[in-house]
């Protein structure tokens, strides 16, 4: 790997100055702030509850120090590694953003995978060189060597794989990284609930990789939209340059501090829905019409079946929306079923025992 930053990120950001705000001019402690606009007397919110709480009136941490100072002791790597946005779907907009010129560039992805990257790879006019996974939903070495040229500088990579669940090889993902001199980047929204370990202790031999996580899975935070990005400090200093200055609002930033205390509860949860993994993927074969349970190292099962898209109007008619993928490739007549509390899969489970083709 021959990794450069200079020669991957766009003329227009590299000579850009970013916006700079009241809050990154001053950044220590002061008595009276008139600085930024603000209303110096207080916020609706602050009068209404009357009690020390977060202050609204106030424009919030543009970089979110306290916050990251706290994933940094979870995660075991340095504030300066750690970039958060608003959803994991941020941190994949503006690495197109900044790496990828619109109608010249192009990134490689391999569906079945998470739909956000095409979404903005079209938003951004940046050519998709898609390369379907192998009927084992692993990834098709040959054709991406041959798909790589000197225009693409972003592959996205989600291990585990939504929808298929799957891991992708730690092998393959170690020969891109190696030999790829774009930015190589994988999604671990399920890394919790895997089998598999994270590719966080790599970030230190990779200054290609960047690894996606989020607070709205096994965390239990999709509200709360709080997505994160592990890479090297260039790539993390441009990610910062380019944000919106106030990106992640001062009640996401309090309520994540709140959250990150209480990790016994979210492991308890994550060894449940393990477990629930387990169990149901066992029941689902005592169903006649389910052909094959695809492994999974994440929080849902892609099940394969006769005739899908009547059994998913069979669970809505029963109130259980699951997921039809039955359209995407590879997919065909596969449900993407999350897995529920221990109720809600039994109920699943009660409703699928009584459907008639
Ligand atoms: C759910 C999911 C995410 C989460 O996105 P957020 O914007 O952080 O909520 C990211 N990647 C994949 C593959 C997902 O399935």
């Amino acid at each position: 790997m021959n990794f450069n930053i200079d020669t991957l990120v766009r003329d227009n950001i590299k000579k850009m100055s970013p916006y700079s705000s009241a809050r990154h001019e001053f950044s220590g402690e002061a008595s009276i702030y008139l600085d930024a606009n603000e209303n110096s007397f207080g916020s609706p919110l602050s009068t209404a509850t009357g009690i020390e709480g977060p202050q609204y009136n106030r424009y919030p941490d543009p970089l979110q120090n306290a916050l990251k100072e706290k994933i940094s002791r979870i995660k075991g790597v340095p504030p300066q590694h750690i970039f958060l946005g608003n959803g994991s779907d941020e941190a994949i907009d503006l690495l197109f953003r900044i790496f990828c010129e619109p109608g010249k560039d192009n990134v490689l992805l391999f569906p079945p995978t998470y739909g956000m990257y095409k979404v903005a790879a079209e938003t951004n006019d940046v050519a998709i060189k898609e390369i379907p996974l192998l009927p084992d939903f692993q990834l098709d070495l040959e054709s991406i060597e041959a798909a790589i040229d000197e225009h693409t500088k972003l592959i996205f990579i989600c291990s585990p794989n939504n929808p298929t669940g799957n891991s992708i090889d730690r092998n393959d993902i170690e020969l891109l990284l190696n030999n790829f001199n774009g930015l190589v980047v994988i999604d671990e929204a399920y890394i919790n609930y895997s089998r598999q370990k994270t590719w966080i202790q790599e970030l230190t031999e990779y200054p290609n990789l960047v690894i996606l996580q989020t607070l709205s899975k096994a965390w239990g935070l999709a509200g709360l939209r709080l997505g994160m990005a592990f890479a090297g400090e260039p790539v993390i200093g441009y990610m910062n340059k380019v944000k919106y200055p106030y990106n992640i609002n001062t009640a996401s930033q309090q309520l994540a501090m709140e959250a990150l205390e209480n990790i016994s509860g979210v492991n308890n949860w994550t060894k449940t829905t393990v477990q629930q993994r387990e169990w149901l993927a066992n029941e689902l074969t005592q169903i006649p019409f389910i052909q094959t349970i695809y492994p999974s190292d994440a929080n849902f099962l892609l099940v394969k079946m006769e005739q899908a898209s009547n059994v998913y109007a069979h669970l809505a008619a029963k109130g259980i929306i699951v997921r039809d993928r039955s359209s995407v490739i590879l997919c065909n007549d596969c449900l993407r079923i999350t897995i529920g509390t221990p109720e809600e899969n039994l109920q699943l489970v009660a409703a699928l025992n009584v459907y008639q083709s």
